[in-house]
């Protein structure tokens, strides 16, 4: 691995864990610069001690690539969310901070100002609140089991994933029989009536899912 900086050779071990803190130090030196930007109230003493107390290894890669993607999220927030970033927060404010402080994110759904219960794929989070109504059952309006809702029909019953698909697929089928008869309408001395009759009849019967032992979806 050649020689180090001042020109000792040194092994793989001793160079890996060279590059491991000279990545540390410039995460301390990204989040220093980004609290003492945001909050004049504390000492700079003060800050590396709140961030070596709480963020070690993996905590302040995420720490620093939150704040530096970030840059202004220490004055406007969210704060409390990530974990990583409630905890670091959590410290200068007991640490004294006086800018700083905790600020929850707008929930996408119900568009409060609330604690994050659940960040969705894309990064936008949901409140306790409405993560509970997305996760509860109700009875689906298809197949009556409590499920939880997928879709809704147009009366404005709920509908499972399963029986949305459902209905799609009979939709889609329904769809080609239609184009079927006019097809073969114009080639077969039958009336449409009859085709379609014949078309019905002729399609494969649905079998049956046994995959489990609630389940009796009818697989096309
Ligand atoms: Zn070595
Ligand atoms: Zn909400
Ligand atoms: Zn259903």
């Amino acid at each position: 691995m050649g020689r180090n900086p001042d020109g000792a050779p040194w092994c793989d071990a001793c160079y890996r864990r060279a590059g491991a803190a000279r990545r540390a130090a410039g995460r301390r030196a990204l989040i220093l610069a980004a609290v003492t930007a945001a909050e004049p109230a504390l000492t700079e003493a003060g800050v590396l001690r709140a961030i070596d107390q709480m963020a070690h290894g993996r905590r302040l890669g995420q720490l620093a690539d939150h704040l530096q993607a970030n840059p202004s999220v220490l004055v406007i927030g969210p704060t409390s969310h990530p974990p990583v970033l409630d905890r670091f927060v959590a410290a200068l404010v007991v640490a004294g901070a006086k800018n700083i402080r905790s600020i929850h994110p707008t929930c996408l759904d119900c568009g409060r100002t609330r604690p994050a219960r659940k960040q969705l794929p894309g990064g936008a989070v949901i409140c306790s609140a409405c993560y509970a109504r997305r996760t509860s059952t109700q009875l689906c309006a298809g197949c009556a089991r409590p499920r939880r809702p997928y879709a809704r029909d147009e009366a404005g019953h709920p509908r499972c994933h399963a029986c949305t698909r459902r209905a799609r697929t009979d939709l889609l089928s329904l769809e080609q029989i239609e184009r079927l008869t006019s097809v073969l309408a114009v080639h077969v001395a039958l009336d449409p009536a009859q085709i379609i009759d014949v078309v019905t009849r002729s399609r494969p019967a649905g079998t049956t899912c046994r995959s489990w032992p609630s389940c009796s979806t009818t697989i096309a």
